[in-house]
């Protein structure tokens, strides 16, 4: 196991199975996964928005998951005279703020995100690090729109995919198309034909995007058919990690609407989309797939400065400082160790970049670059340094 030696995260028994403590370099890598996602949200026209742990049970029963979805789900406590849930997904608390106020067609699409943590219930038997959890953040998203609009908020989606796995090194995946059961009416909300109309969808845009795919009969969501990103790690290891769920049922059940060109209230549809599915989750599958070796956008440190002798410490200090203002996760090693010692402890913490200064580089105002890989790349000027990192962080190297 990496992410313990690696010092990424915890699993604590007096805080119990399945509830992972992440460290502060663990956060680093965990926020540096979100902040990308953002990034990709912002650009696609996504709003962030926050919402509690904790709901209202009874919103579970309107939208079904009590009936689907309850043995995940933990046991109610009450609130004064009412019985709340921890949440188990994020989708209510989004559509109450879709429904808080009049939407008009020309408002949709509305794309409402949220890094949102949930909590389900997984056998003690099944946890395992950072892959099967109790407490997970889902990089989730719904967005709520006309039927018009369902093949190009797709094609949006799988392109923010397709990005997110170019930046992680992930190139072997391909998706299943999960449809209902038609002769299952107790788990699927029974209209044959919006079944029927939502699965041809999602295979026409499925084709259209050139995807690798396998349709799987009775795997489908209880209120739709769903597109699942199967992923193939370097170590073999197959995931399920994004997921793209159509959803033709839930907001009429809610009675969720818009006001239509004709003046007409109508139901939009809804797209509920997880990025990787699980913030964690991908954490832990990252830290096996890199083998520890994060790339620089990812790493939670990215330069150990180094000072061979203890005269050479004052130039250490400032040489991090000035790093750590441009922006780079910066440490200076400033054990009572040889510099041998020092390369190699930190090349065992899988840091990407060492930067030595001895006489000369304290004399110059440079410093001597050094890879994880043991490539020497010589002293260099801190402003030449930075402007190669920044160009390896910039484009996910
Ligand atoms: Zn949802």
């Amino acid at each position: 196991m990496l992410g313990p030696q690696l010092d990424l995260f915890v699993i604590n028994d007096d805080i119990g199975k399945g509830l992972p403590l992440l460290t502060p370099k663990g956060t680093i890598i965990r926020n540096a996964i979100l902040t990308y996602e953002r990034k990709l949200e912002a650009e696609m026209g996504f709003s962030e928005v926050w919402t509690p742990n904790i709901a209202k049970s009874d919103i579970y029963k309107r939208t079904g998951h009590w009936d689907h979805y309850r043995d995940v789900m933990y046991a109610p406590f009450g609130i004064d005279n009412e019985t709340y849930v921890l949440k188990p997904m994020n989708c209510p608390h989004h559509y109450m703020i879709y429904a808080s106020r009049p939407r008009s067609y020309r408002d949709l699409p509305i794309r409402l995100s949220e890094p949102g943590t949930c909590y389900r219930y997984e056998k003690s038997g099944e946890l395992g690090g950072l892959t099967r959890v109790r407490a997970l953040t889902i990089d989730d998203s719904h967005i709520l729109m006309r039927e018009d609009q369902i093949h190009e908020e797709f094609d949006h989606c799988i392109s923010m995919v397709r990005k997110m796995f170019a930046a992680f090194g992930l190139k072997d995946y391909f998706v299943r198309l999960s449809l209902n059961d038609p002769s299952d009416a107790v788990k699927y909300i029974a209209d044959a034909d919006t079944w029927k109309r939502a699965g041809e969808t999602l295979e026409t845009i499925i084709k259209d995007n050139e995807l690798t795919y396998e349709a799987g009969r009775g795997e489908a969501s209880f209120y739709g058919p769903k597109i699942d990103f199967m992923v193939r790690d370097a170590i073999g290891r197959l995931w399920q990690m994004s997921t793209l769920q159509l959803d033709l049922f839930m907001a009429k059940r809610l009675g969720l609407v818009y006001t239509d060109s004709d003046g007409k209230e109508k139901h939009p549809v809804i797209l509920h989309r997880g990025l990787t599915g699980s913030i964690e989750r991908t954490l832990g599958i990252l830290i096996e797939h890199f083998a520890g070796a994060f790339p620089l956008w990812l790493a939670p440190v990215q330069v150990v400065i180094i000072p061979i002798a203890e005269r050479h410490t004052e130039a250490a200090r400032k040489a991090v400082e000035s790093l750590r203002r441009a922006g780079i996760r910066t440490e200076a090693d400033e054990r009572n160790e040889s510099m041998q010692s020092k390369i190699r402890d930190n090349t065992l913490q899988k840091v990407p970049y060492f930067g030595i200064i001895g006489d000369r580089e304290t004399k110059d105002g440079t410093i001597a670059v050094r890879t994880r890989q043991g490539e020497d790349l010589k002293a260099m000027s801190l402003e030449n340094f930075l402007i190669r990192i920044r160009n390896e962080i910039e484009h996910k190297l």
